[in-house]
């Protein structure tokens, strides 16, 4: 089943820059069976832990984060990038392989001891992910895991996000 998913994920050498094969899950998305199966085998990994809330990171970890909350009945909250919030934010900073980036989430998005599950849909340097753990902690969310459809090994995001444990369907 997960093979049918890598079929449907398209490659783009050189996107956005020279060098950097992107992972482009628009493919995935628009196939209907593929997209139905994605959000099945994500969310039925999650279906016995109690999950609060989804982060899902702009903007394609907004399909997955909202996809994955409609199924396990729980709350979608979305990380932003800076300017796009229209209330209170905290923010995070974090490093680019050139120069840095800022993620925004509400103040009151979560609450104290709600066990939050952050989603993707790519896991690369975990850069992205470590931000949106800051934001979660900032609020005393409780982190349960980090959900990606996709997780590319070599460039040890995994290790980057420890010891918050990852789950991704499909990885290179
Ligand atoms: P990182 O912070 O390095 O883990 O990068 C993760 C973010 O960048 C995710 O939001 C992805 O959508 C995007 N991204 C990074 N590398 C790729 C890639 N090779 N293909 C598609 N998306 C990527």
């Amino acid at each position: 089943m997960v093979d049918k998913l890598r079929e449907a994920i398209r490659d783009v050498p050189d996107f956005p820059k020279e060098g950097i094969l992107f992972k482009d899950i628009t493919t995935l998305c628009q196939d209907p069976v593929s997209f139905q199966r994605m959000v099945d085998l994500m969310s039925h990994h999650y279906l016995d832990k109690d999950i609060d809330v989804i982060v899902g990171i702009e903007a394609r970890g907004f399909i997955v984060g909202a996809a994955l909350a409609y199924k396990l009945g729980c709350g979608v909250v979305l990380v932003r990038k800076p300017g796009k919030l229209p209330y209170k934010t905290h923010k995070a900073t974090y490093t680019l392989e050139y120069g840095e980036d800022t993620l925004e989430i509400h103040q009151d998005a979560i609450k104290k001891g709600q066990r939050v599950l952050i989603a993707d849909d790519l896991l690369a340097t975990g850069g992205t992910a470590e931000a949106v753990i800051k934001l979660v902690e900032k609020l005393e969310g409780n982190i349960v895991d980090c959900s990606f459809i996709v997780e590319l090994n070599d460039l040890k995001g995994r290790e980057r996000i420890a010891p918050h444990s990852v789950f991704s369907l499909i990885k290179y």
